[in-house]
């Protein structure tokens, strides 16, 4: 599209919608950003809108918004069910979100990752291979800057990461990465998209402009993405931790291997990763599918993961006290996240969870708790329904925390030597917490504190 003099409504204020309405401006649309509750922006960033000619609108939200607007571009946390975007769907008002206004505004190929976990990961260790190309390289959209900003800054001749949501995938009309990773899907969200059906459609979005000069990695080991194999028009690269692979990757014996051509070539060992857990090993092998299609040197590839650490809050170990060990997954905000972290441990282990509930089903996920803890530590809002299902499939060792200090000194005075303290919430952090990393850091603290006490 092109956005010079047209009315251009951003909504949502946050980081997407504000970086949206900055670029939109310098593509010289007269733009309002507008979100329903009053925001207060720091004086850099009014600053930043106010010189771009932004007209900011906080505080209401209504239809008088929509009066002589071309096009609505909407931030990912904006349920397309609200009053005011329904109203644009009736006066046929295009509604995309800000990634594909990133698409139209970037001059380099996008690599898209999206997933129902391991996106932010991934998204990382794709970042790191193909910086070590010494290639340009941006990433942006549920991770970092906003998407769009990031495209509108990205030089020619690079590529620019982009994390991808579910949520901004609804609403994209042309978006078309050269390649895209599609990891897992398994239930979250649910309150948005209603059913498995359209979440998993949702996903798929990513790859459905693609043709065949482009590439998707599908996860063979999930049965929902598998299944997607029969829509894809670009190339397959599958992955596989069960089964080798014709294209793509997979892990045998102790090894990743990358397959292309016909040639099947070792990347690494697992002596050589860091990061723990077979989710992980997915999260690895789709970043080898990836850039070695892309042609990105195997030795690059090998380096880069053997230099990778992990990302903060996802499975991170804070600190040993006396033989306990302690882990920081604050970031497992669904049932499946905390399966894949307890079967990352050898042996079970005295599990903190619970958090704001986003009332997916939980009997399969206790199921898995019964088996790979030996204490559970329920806390936050979710706390009776948990303890309720857990109890129902035979969980014994139930205990309750009315805070996170309360949880992790029980969980420490619970442990034997060598045991493992888990916090993997399965839950939203909002009840207790504003975000995700508030509450790892919070657990952190508390652990810190307990280590100091001695
Ligand atoms: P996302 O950005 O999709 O939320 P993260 O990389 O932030 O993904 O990880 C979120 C949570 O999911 C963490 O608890 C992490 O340990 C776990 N996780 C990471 N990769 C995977 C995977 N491939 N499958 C399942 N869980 C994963």
């Amino acid at each position: 599209m092109d956005y010079g003099e047209k009315n251009i409504l951003v909504l949502g204020a946050g980081s997407s919608g504000i970086g949206a309405a900055w670029v939109l401006a310098q593509l010289h649309a007269n733009v309002v950003l507008n979100d329903y509750k009053p925001v207060e922006f720091e004086s850099s960033t009014r600053k930043k809108l106010d010189d771009a000619g932004v007209t900011i609108i906080t505080g209401r939200q209504d239809n008088s918004l929509l009066n002589g607007v071309d096009r609505i571009v909407i931030s990912p946390g904006i349920a397309l069910s609200i009053p005011i975007v329904q109203e644009a769907f009736n006066r046929h008002i295009e509604v995309v979100s800000e990634v594909e206004l990133a698409y139209d505004v970037c001059k380099s190929p996008i690599l898209g990752v999206t997933g129902t976990n391991g996106k932010t990961t991934t998204t990382t260790l794709l970042t790191q291979v193909m910086e070590s190309t010494g290639l340009p390289i941006k990433v942006g959209g549920n991770i970092g800057d906003s998407l769009s900003e990031a495209a509108f800054n990205m030089p020619e001749g690079g590529y620019l990461i982009a994390e991808l949501s579910s949520y901004q995938l609804e609403t994209i009309k042309s978006f078309c990465p050269l390649g895209a990773i599609v990891l897992n899907v398994t239930p979250d969200h649910l309150a948005r998209h209603k059913t498995m059906e359209n979440y998993a459609a949702a996903k798929a979005r990513i790859f459905m402009n693609q043709n065949a000069e482009n590439f998707v990695v599908l996860n063979d080991d999930d049965p929902i993405v598998a299944a997607m194999k029969k829509d894809v028009h670009s190339k397959i690269l599958s992955i596989s931790q069960h089964h080798k692979v014709e294209c793509g990757a997979y892990f045998e014996g102790n090894t990743c291997y990358a397959v292309l051509n016909g040639n099947v070539i070792s990347v690494i060992d697992t002596e050589q990763i860091h990061i723990k857990g077979a989710h992980n090993i997915e999260n690895i092998l789709s970043v080898i599918a990836l850039t070695y299609a892309l042609g990105v040197d195997v030795e690059r590839i090998k380096r880069t993961i053997e230099n990778f650490h992990g990302v903060e809050h996802r499975l991170e170990r804070v600190t040993t006290i006396h033989d306990v060990t302690f882990y920081n997954d604050s970031k497992a905000t669904n049932t499946d996240s905390v399966v894949k972290a307890l079967d990352a441990f050898d042996k079970p282990v005295i599990l903190l969870a619970g958090g704001h509930d986003k009332m997916t089903p939980l009997e399969d996920f206790m199921n898995v708790v019964k088996k790979n803890t030996k204490e559970v530590i329920f806390m936050g809002e979710a706390a009776e329904r948990f303890e309720s299902v857990a109890t129902k499939v035979g969980v014994t060792n139930i205990h309750r925390a009315q805070s996170m200090k309360e949880a992790v000194e029980l969980g420490y005075k619970l442990a034997e030597p060598s045991d493992i303290v888990l916090l993997s919430p399965a839950c939203s952090s909002f009840d207790w917490y504003s975000c995700f990393e508030e509450r790892g850091d919070d657990f952190k603290k508390c652990v810190k504190e307990l280590e100091e006490r001695g």
